[in-house]
């Protein structure tokens, strides 16, 4: 008769000699419930379970709102302003507006090099684990989504814009920021957070700066991991405001928005700064434990099938992974696709990864 742990997956007994068989081939390394060699018992996310159902639910919403949002006129307020002749005097609109509006063009292709990028990362993350090549990626996503475009806009940010859009129906939300907004979620949906590794401007520059991260006990973790979701709820209730008091807090209170764009107030640019220099003994503190976007990415992200997984096939179940996360996103020796930031440090720490052994001078020191 079989055992119980051969009736329920696990692996078989031990030999005679008392050393322990190999695992069994599991079908579900890519899962990161996949515990001790068998799925869990229970999982909702078999095909066709819950949560598959609330992500097709969720696709739907997306499209819908889509549709609706672009069905609603679109007005500029700015436009039916005062203009300089009316005013007379000589007077010059201030150009305050970082950075200036682009042509539709311009704006179509920031959206598919968002695309593409996010694609990439996927690529560069699951299929070819390879942190030298997500490396680059994150170098370009800076210099492209942070210092040429100026960190606007972000899908981080276009929170903001849709929650307005949804509560106002005179405020119109352009083509170009549903995509933005929404792209990120769908990849959320079906792979993890691919856009916060090596995509996302503000991420990348946190990452950048990783030098000597230490291990944040993990209940500490996870209660400042919460603060993340008390500023989505101010964010969107100071965007509900009506029109005079509203406000955009996350793009006020951006803390790298001002490197990027070169100029920006003192304390913001203090702020910043602090955070970079905290980041290079605590990784990526924005990302972990204030990003209000990076909420609903973890959310979009437990509904996710496919993901990082440390070791696809060949479990070692060493821990050597767990040391080398500096997020701490690697719980009961596997990746936690909620708080997976995408950065493929895990696969150069792995002894069986041996096709990534050139890459092992990417790890960064945990204390
Ligand atoms: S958590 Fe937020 S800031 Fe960090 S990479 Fe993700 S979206 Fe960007
Ligand atoms: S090291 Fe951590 S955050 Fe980076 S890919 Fe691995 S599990 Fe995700």
């Amino acid at each position: 008769m079989d055992s119980l742990a051969a009736k329920w997956g696990g692996p078989p007994d031990p030999g005679p000699e008392g050393t322990p068989a190999p695992w069994p081939a599991c079908s579900h390394w890519n899962e990161v419930d996949c515990v001790e060699g068998r799925r869990v018992q229970g999982d909702p996310r078999g095909p066709g379970g819950p949560p598959h159902r609330a992500r097709s639910f969720l696709l739907l919403f997306v499209f819908t709102l889509s549709a609706l949002a672009q069905s609603i006129p679109y007005e500029r307020p700015v436009q039916t302003a005062p203009q300089e002749r009316a005013i007379g005097g000589g007077y010059k609109i201030p150009a305050v507006q970082k950075p200036l509006p682009r042509f539709w063009w311009l704006q179509m292709l920031d959206v598919a090099v968002l695309a593409g990028a996010l694609s990439l990362s996927v690529w560069i993350v699951l299929r070819r684990r390879s942190r030298r090549w997500l490396t680059v990626l994150t170098v370009g996503s800076l210099a492209y989504f942070g210092f040429y475009r100026e960190g606007c806009i972000c899908p981080i940010g276009s929170i903001q814009n849709v929650t307005v859009a949804l509560a106002d129906p005179r405020y119109s939300l352009p083509g170009v920021v549903i995509a933005v907004f929404f792209l990120p979620l769908l990849f959320a949906l079906f792979v993890g957070r691919a856009f916060c590794g090596g995509v996302c401007p503000l991420g990348a520059i946190q990452e950048l700066v990783v030098i000597r991260p230490v291990q944040v006990p993990r209940r500490l973790d996870r209660a400042l991991g919460l603060l993340k979701y008390v500023y989505l709820g101010l964010a969107i209730f100071f965007a509900l405001r009506p029109a005079l008091a509203r406000d955009f807090v996350i793009c006020r209170f951006d803390p790298f928005v001002g490197f990027f764009r070169l100029t920006g107030p003192a304390h913001m640019l203090f702020l910043g700064g602090a955070f970079l220099v905290a980041g290079m003994f605590v990784g990526r503190p924005y990302c972990r434990w204030l990003c209000p976007y990076g909420g609903l990415l973890a959310w979009c992200s437990r509904l996710a099938r496919g993901g990082v997984s440390i070791t696809p096939n060949k479990e070692l179940d060493c821990g050597l992974c767990a040391e080398a996360c500096p997020y701490g996103a690697i719980e009961g020796m596997r990746a936690v696709g909620r708080n997976c930031l995408y950065c493929a440090r895990c696969f150069a720490s792995c002894p069986r990864d041996a096709e990534l052994a050139h890459a092992k001078s990417a790890l960064v020191k945990i204390s």
